[in-house]
């Protein structure tokens, strides 16, 4: 038998949710064949299969973002560690490009007097 909310009876009709009024399940939903009209399930029943389904889902969901979360902190560690190595390099960068143009202008003194 099919679990969760019914889609279709097994006669192939639509099911319909409908609200009891009988004595024994005054104002109770239940889904039933618009075909044959016989009862389905009640809705709480329903429910009770949809959420009994969706709670292994849920604690797969949370072990795979507890391992997202981790990852995305390694990932941080990796970023916070290659920006301070570019500021290492910007500096070393800014110490050649003055050697450089004080090598330049020495070596065009050295050339024109
Ligand atoms: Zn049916």
């Amino acid at each position: 038998m099919n679990r969760g909310f019914p889609l279709n009876c097994g006669c192939g009709g639509r099911i319909t949710k409908f609200t009891s009024s009988t004595q024994d399940n005054p104002k109770r939903p239940f889904f039933r064949c618009e075909t044959r009209g016989e009862v389905s399930e009640f809705l709480e029943e329903v429910m009770l299969e949809e959420l009994e389904d969706a709670l292994p889902k849920v604690e797969v969901h949370e072990t795979e973002i507890a391992k997202m979360k981790s990852e995305i902190k390694d990932l941080m560690e990796v970023v916070m560690n290659n920006k301070i190595e570019i500021q290492k390099k910007k500096v070393v960068i800014k110490y050649l490009v003055v050697y450089a143009c004080v090598i330049s202008v020495a070596f065009g003194a050295y050339v024109l007097y």
